[in-house]
């Protein structure tokens, strides 16, 4: 068997009982980079040396016998907004095109620990905002299944590389959807865990009420691995939940019993593709035949979520990025031009004797932030910053950004309405499968209007997974999104691993994989 059929957990049993070793693994893993990634565009860097010099170092330890980490040899990705010590980070922004951060994020000192071999860092929309990763300053990543079609985002290159085979793991972030969705359209399994569960120090903020790290993989189970060693308190992050973190990887195996399902009327009905509702409805007939009783719960208000979520997300945005001023961090517009245009500026205005205008022209240090931000940012993040700082500013704070919070606490409360009825809640994670690159990067909107049955979770702070469940006409994958009360990623996990025992679309590969490898 191909160790690119092997799921993650296969590897890890493989590399135990010493039947396969770290550095095959890797060197699998750069080779499937390497024939598939000039295609998808998946990694915005590759690092080879320092992978294989690990994987040498955990075979040796291996075979002196020595303890070794919970994903000792494992092949990880991780997206490029999780800032890794020594190596750039740069959130596909021209911003931070040259940041080096001098810490690592706490996941990946987690992952180090766990002796994870890091291969590379992923694209995404710039500052993660975004549903295609079209936003990216730095790369074009396309959907492995049809490379004329996005792979979803923000974390389209942690989707489209598990999709891709190129590696077994990867780590995302989610603010809105930005894992689960990608997952979705790529034929991944992606999970965002509870607001807190992972600490998000050393994730560069979008939203940071919004903001979760989390795990993509093949299957449920990966994931799990993977969370396992993700998740747990971390006194770096004010917001880190101080729970033990249960041992994920142990009890995903465990069936539910009594599993109680809801599903959501308005989720299942206008704007949500033919195909995609087809397979929703079969996925909720197999849990069916699982045993699971399934009912009809209300989220009353769902239908705010979108119109919620962009004013919070904008908000936090606007806040967050003001720290990109030239000064503190990342990119700085070339000064000497800077000056001199603004000299040849003051020039013509004594010439012409507009004294008001001069007195009006701007200092050095402002035309230096505002060329910094006008060059250093994207439209679709000048956009947020503009929608935020508006929803923020006097006079119109109550009307967008306060009622946005008290929406957000009804969606919450709505929420822990459903779960006194049920354990989890189905749905679709996107209305349609993936679309073709370039169609919606035009129509803001439309492109917010993709997180409707996304957002809300985050709003709420809720778990949530995306497991594949069928495909269109057209052969893109469709997602099912399964949300959770808070901290129950285990019974996710659960019934993810349950629904993926007796399916099997999950283990479809896309086309590229065969038809290339013929080729060479
Ligand atoms: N698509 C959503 C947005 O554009 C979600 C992004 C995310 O989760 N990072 O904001």
């Amino acid at each position: 068997m191909s160790l690119s059929e092997l799921t993650a957990s296969q590897l890890l049993q493989q590399l135990r009982e010493g039947r396969i070793k770290a550095v095959e693994v890797v060197a699998h893993s750069l080779r499937q980079i390497d024939q598939y990634d000039p295609t998808v565009g998946a990694f915005l860097r590759v690092n080879r040396d320092h992978a294989f010099a690990q994987a040498e170092e955990i075979d040796r330890r291996r075979s002196r016998g020595e303890k070794l980490g919970k994903l000792a040899g494992l092949p990880v990705a991780v997206k490029d907004n999780i800032c890794t010590q020594g190596e750039p980070t740069t959130c596909a922004s021209r911003m931070l095109k040259r940041f080096v951060p001098p810490y690592d994020a706490t996941v990946i000192a987690r992952l180090k620990a766990a002796d994870a071999i890091i291969v590379g860092k992923t694209n995404l929309d710039e500052f993660a905002m975004g549903g295609s990763t079209e936003t990216s300053a730095l790369g074009r990543t396309c959907n492995p299944w049809d490379v004329t079609r996005i792979p979803g985002g923000s974390s389209g290159g942690a989707a489209a590389c598990v999709a891709a085979r190129m590696v077994p793991l990867s780590v995302g972030s989610d603010t809105g959807g930005s894992i689960r969705q990608p997952a979705a359209l790529c034929g991944v399994t992606g999970l965002k865990p509870t607001y807190g569960r992972v600490s998000r120090f050393g994730l560069v903020a979008f939203a940071s009420s919004l903001d979760q790290i989390g795990p993509l993989a093949q299957t449920a189970e990966d994931c799990a691995l993977l969370l396992e060693v993700l998740a747990g308190h971390d006194p770096k992050d004010a917001t880190s939940i101080p729970q033990p973190v249960p041992p994920f990887s142990e009890t995903v195996r465990q069936p539910l019993e009594g599993l109680r399902v809801g599903w959501v009327r308005e989720h299942l009905g206008e704007g949500v593709s033919p195909s995609v509702l087809a397979a929703i409805q079969e996925a909720i007939k197999v849990f069916q035949s699982l045993g699971a009783k399934v009912e009809e719960v209300e989220l009353p208000h769902a239908r705010y979520a979108v119109a919620t979520y962009y004013i919070i997300a904008c908000s936090e945005a606007s806040s967050n990025l003001a720290r990109y001023d030239g000064v503190h961090y990342g990119y700085r517009t070339d000064e000497k031009a800077m000056l001199a245009e603004l000299a040849e500026e003051r020039r013509v205005l004594q010439q012409q004797g507009k004294s008001e205008a001069l007195e009006d022209l701007d200092t050095a240090l402002v035309r230096m932030y505002r060329k910094t931000r006008a060059e250093g940012f994207g439209a679709e993040v000048k956009r947020r910053i503009m929608l935020g700082t508006y929803a923020l500013s006097a006079g119109y704070y109550d009307a967008y950004y306060l009622k946005a919070l008290k929406v957000r606490r009804l969606i919450r409360q709505d929420y822990d309405k459903a779960f006194q009825k049920v354990h989890v809640i189905v749905g679709p994670v996107t209305p349609t499968p993936a679309f073709a690159l370039g169609e919606k990067i035009n129509d803001p909107l439309a492109m917010y209007l993709f997180d409707l049955f996304t957002v809300g979770t985050n709003l709420a702070g809720l778990p949530a997974i995306s497991i594949p469940c069928g495909f269109s006409e057209d052969g893109m994958p469709i997602g099912l999104h399964l949300q959770a009360p808070p901290l129950e990623e285990e019974t996710l996990l659960r019934a993810a691993h349950m629904f993926q025992q007796v399916t099997d679309w999950h283990r479809r590969r896309p086309p590229l994989l065969d038809r290339q490898a013929v080729a060479t």
